[in-house]
């Protein structure tokens, strides 16, 4: 606070402050005659400002709200949510919960009529026709519009021509409403000439089921038809449009439309942009530099930015720097410098290009930096717009009227179901403890706070240190950063140098030749004589970390070479990649304390020590479909416990194992320890396992063949010095229930990606869908959106940063998966068939199988039951969620599984009964991440070791332990 007493000095922090409390005097004054209360007077609200927990379980109650579909449904959810340990509840809602055991009805009620309440509150109807009255009301009051439409999230063509279709008749029902209007000079025109009094906010998410930050140009592509007639019926009906920013990823995608339409259209047009974005300030140079030299006007919408958990999230889970601002006041200062660079480029000459600035911000200090910063610059004070919510900040709204500033309300329309989504971010951001409005109603800040500079209120932040935060790891001195192990960030295809890189190395990359078959017997003799055991542990796993620092050099080359040979699309063949580097690194990490002695106890007169010791000779046998991460997986885990490592891999992707194995030697892995054996497995991997010199084999493949090689395995032969020891990794015919409280979008997209991702060629892949339906028509809902949003998956040239479904492995895969098909042809009813477009086998010389989905599907044919290892997925529907969990657990593999639910209960179920290897809540099932989701089936799946889990290498060697007596004649040493 002190820091902005101290501003008054400066000329501009001056002229702030002085607007600032003009614009605080009035605002304070319509507080008073109880504008604007009504919120934070409701006590549920009050509730959820007093405890954190609470406001977690309601907001997350809200979140469902729209799916309960019976009163008994909305009354066991919020007891499930709120009638918790350790949440607090208001009195009236304790009450009446426990009033409701007896009457869910009543109670049920008074909760529905209030979150109905809340979301009338900011939703003004739901669709424009509805809203008249309320947009009418504000026109009388001094308020102009943009119209914003909440929805679905857009999953398939078919909705974003369903959102096309709402957003033209919106544009017709308000061009005619509004056009009977009374005149408002204060609305209807600034110093650069008349504004439109329809105004549409548009969200190219809701415009597209195809937009690909990776593939920007492909994504334009299909947005152009859409916006092109949009912006003719603007320009035919007098609208202004105006692109929401929404995640970071799109931004390029948000921009470049923008700057297209605006110099293709006549309709006025104008973009979000947002200052809690890092890269804010050179975002509004980079628009008001084009604006400035391309001769034509942009309006700018300038906002803080609303995704700021998801961005946030993403941003952790990725292992990526946050592309947002750390703190508030970093965000609140940028604010203020776009601000002024927007309003820099405000047009002073009649046909000059320029900026148009719109504040989006319900903050009295951000707003008025800007009017204070255009009355230096000496901008009318006209040209600049302020916008606000619908719902919110009434005092800041009647305060601009008073002032005779141009506002306008940014008003949502659409049903609950949809708006929920919506609604819960209101409510975060209105309870937020650094909410300004908050501060201002609720808390009561002074005048000096409310209007403090941010650029005072900066503290730098001390650097985060995820890896130590999370520990996935042992931390090893010495080794590697000394740091524990963090997953390897994967590409961000977002951004233009990262693509132009990708691309550059997979158009170098051709597909390798298959190598002759190596020799078993030479590369048997070879292992057993080497010395590597011997290696301390220490420096084996440092040599890993060399290995992973080397393999992040050649990173893109590896991923070109996955792409060329496995058929990946890029974001798959990165991952892939990456996965490879995390085990290097987290298996050192793990080796290097694990083999380590350890004294247990500590006893006088005894010494009891335990320790590990390698096995012995590892033969690895590697499948095709992780051909990177899993060949390098067993690998390293084998090689750092000390065995000498013979690796088998896929015959389809030996160049990958050729690539992995060279990095290891150049890390310094000597060539007796780490050999690569190519051949077919039938001949070359038989024999391999069958020699009794192998003492451990670590497998992953299909269950036919692991129980082929246990077999073998379990065969004493002459010779042979122990029992080997089998690792196996199998098969899965994996399931996601989806139960009636599921957020239908993330169901449909994670159960899209499940199924399909690598055209469903992933052990974890889902292909069994089992629906919850109490006759509510969630079945037919979820396949309908099921089948039109795997329509959207563009099937192509892997190489090609667009494609989303690449090629099957061989024509051997494409024949069996073909095979299955046909038998799902006749056993179940087909739902969705895609289709391979015409000429790309030729194009590609590779084989595709397009998705297909069956529904009805009986539970004994084979379509349910058999690994298919391809775009094939498998529907049945529940009529409870006891019921789909039973069909869902009923299986001899047990991979993976997932369960979409907001039932609290159901999910608590899902832990104990649906036994399998990785269950998934809430999220897709594949991609699992080394170290944090330790990965390995149960049942016919495999044998229930966790590849890059803490246990993992415990496999890969032996333990021994020595009791020593130390008592010598009666006397013993210290313990
Ligand atoms: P596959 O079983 O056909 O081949 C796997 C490896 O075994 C290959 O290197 C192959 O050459 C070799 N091989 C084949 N016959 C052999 C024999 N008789 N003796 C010794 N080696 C032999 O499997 P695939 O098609 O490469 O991979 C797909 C299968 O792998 C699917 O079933 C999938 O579910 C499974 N998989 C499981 C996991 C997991 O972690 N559980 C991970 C990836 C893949």
């Amino acid at each position: 606070m002190s820091a902005s007493r101290a501003v008054p000095e400066a000329q501009d922090g001056y002229d702030t402050l002085h607007v600032g409390r003009r614009f605080l005097e009035r605002a304070r004054h319509h507080q008073r005659a109880g504008h604007g209360l009504r919120f934070y007077h409701d006590k549920l609200i009050g509730a959820a400002m007093a405890d954190p927990t609470f406001k977690v379980q309601l907001f997350r109650f809200i979140d469902c709200f729209p799916t309960l579909s019976t009163p008994q449904d909305v009354y066991a959810h919020l007891a499930e949510y709120l009638d918790q340990p350790g949440v607090r509840l208001p009195r009236g809602l304790e009450v009446g919960l426990r009033a409701g055991r007896l009457a869910p009805g009543a109670m049920a009620a008074a909760v529905s009529a209030e979150v109905r309440a809340m979301a009338g509150q900011f939703i003004a109807g739901a669709d424009a026709r509805a809203a008249l009255d309320v947009l009418r009301r504000g026109w009388d009051h001094g308020r102009a519009f943009s119209v914003d439409l909440l929805g679905e999230v857009c999953v398939s063509d078919a909705e974003a021509d369903a959102y096309l279709a709402r957003y033209l008749a919106t544009l017709d029902d308000l061009a005619d409403a509004t056009a009977a209007w009374p005149a408002r000079p204060l609305l209807e025109a600034d110093a650069l000439g008349p504004v439109p009094r329809v105004n549409l906010s548009l969200k190219l998410s809701a415009l597209s089921a195809r937009l690909r930050p990776a593939d920007p140009e492909a994504s334009l592509a299909d947005l152009r038809p859409r916006l092109a007639l949009l912006a003719a019926r603007a320009e035919e009906r007098g609208a202004a449009l105006n692109l929401d920013m929404e995640t970071a990823a799109l931004q390029e995608i948000v921009l470049a439309a923008a700057l297209e339409l605006c110099a293709s259209s006549r309709a006025p047009i104008g973009v979000a942009l947002q200052a809690y974005r890092t890269s804010g300030r050179d975002d509004a140079r980079s628009l008001a530099r084009w604006a400035r030299e391309s001769g034509h006007r942009l309006g700018v919408r300038l906002v803080k930015g609303a995704y700021w958990d998801y961005e946030t999230t993403l941003a952790e889970m990725n292992g990526w720097p946050s592309p947002l601002w750390p703190t508030k006041p970093e965000t609140d200062a940028c604010f203020e410098d776009m601000a002024r660079l927007l309003l820099e480029a405000w047009p002073r000459r009649p046909g000059d290009g320029g900026i148009r600035l719109a504040v989006g911000s319900h903050n009295v200090r951000s707003v008025c930096a800007a009017l204070a910063a255009a009355e230096e610059l000496g901008v009318p004070t006209g040209a600049v717009e302020l916008q606000m919510l619908h719902g919110m900040a009434d005092p800041l709204k009647a305060a601009a009227a008073d002032l005779g500033l141009r506002l306008r309300e940014y008003v949502p329309l659409g049903e609950l179901v949809p708006g929920m989504a919506y609604l819960v971010r209101r409510l975060l951001e209105n309870t937020s403890n650094e909410s300004w409005l908050r501060a201002d109603l609720v808390d009561h800040a002074g005048e000096d706070h409310l209007l403090a500079d941010p650029r005072g209120l900066i503290v730098p932040a001390a650097p985060a240190d995820p890896a130590a935060r999370h520990a996935l790891s042992p931390a090893v001195a010495g080794l590697g950063d000394g740091r524990p192990f963090t997953n390897e960030p994967p590409r961000d295809f977002s951004r233009a140098e990262v693509r132009a890189a990708f691309a550059a190395a997979v158009a170098r990359t051709p597909r390798p030749p298959q190598p002759p078959a190596g020799d078993v017997a030479a590369a048997l003799a070879t292992a057993a004589a080497s010395s590597w055991g011997e290696t301390p542990a220490l420096e084996r796993a440092a040599l890993l970390v060399r290995a992973a620092a080397l393999l992040r050099e050649r990173r893109d080359a590896l991923s070109a070479l996955v792409i060329v040979e496995a058929g990946k699309t890029w974001a798959e063949a990165d991952a892939d990649v990456c996965e490879a580097i995390d085990f290097c690194e987290y298996y050192a990490r793990c080796a290097a304390a694990l083999f380590e002695p350890r004294r247990l106890g500590r006893f006088t007169g005894e010494l009891d020590t335990t320790w590990y010791e390698p096995r012995g000779v590892a033969a690895v046998i590697a499948p095709w479909n992780f051909p990177a991460a899993i060949a390098c997986g067993m690998t390293t885990a084998a090689l750092v416990c000390g065995n000498a490592t013979i690796l088998k891999p896929a015959g389809q992707t030996t160049g990958i194992a050729a690539a992995l194995v060279d990095a290891l030697h150049h890390a310094g892995v000597p060539r007796d320890a780490l050999q690569l054996l190519p051949g077919p497995g039938a001949t070359v991997g038989a024999e391999l396992v069958r020699d009794p010199r192998v003492a451990i084999i670590a497998f992953t493949g299909s269950r036919k063949v692991g129980f082929d090689i246990l077999a073998a395995a379990g065969a004493m032969t002459e010779g042979q010095a122990g029992i080997k020891k089998t690792i196996l990794e199998l098969g899965g015919k994996n399931a996601i229930v989806v139960d009636s409280s599921a957020d239908l979008d993330e169901a449909v997209l994670g159960v899209r990606a499940s199924a399909f991702g690598y055209q469903g060629q992933k052990c974890s892949a889902c292909s069994r869908v089992i629906v919850v339906d109490h006759g509510a028509g969630l079945w037919e809902t979820f396949l309908r959106r099921l089948g039109e949003a795997t329509a959207a998956l563009s099937i192509g040239d892997a190489r090609d940063p667009g494609t989303m479904l690449g090629p099957v492995i061989d024509a051997a895969a494409k024949k069996k998966i073909e095979g299955y098909i046909a038998r799902g042809r006749d056993e179940a009813r087909l739902l969705y068939a895609g289709e391979v477009p015409d000429g790309l086998e030729a194009r590609t010389g590779r084989d595709y199988v397009a998705p297909h989905i069956f529904a009805d599907v009986p539970r004994d044919s084979v379509l349910w039951r058999e690994e298919i290892f391809g775009p094939v997925l498998a529907c049945r529907r529940a009529a409870s969620f006891a019921e789909a969990l039973a069909e869902a657990d009923e299986c001899a593999y047990r991979l993976t599984g997932g369960v979409y639910s907001r039932t609290p209960s159901h999910l608590e179920q899902a832990r104990r009964k649906f036994r399998v290897g990785n269950l998934y809540l809430n999220r897709a099932i594949t991609g699992a991440l080394v170290g944090r989701q330790p990965f390995g089936g149960l049942g016919h799946s495999g044998v229930g070791s966790k590849a890059g889990g803490a246990d993992y290498l415990l496999q890969f060697c032996e333990p021994r332990s020595c009791c020593e007596n130390t008592l010598r004649h009666g006397f013993a040493p210290e313990p």
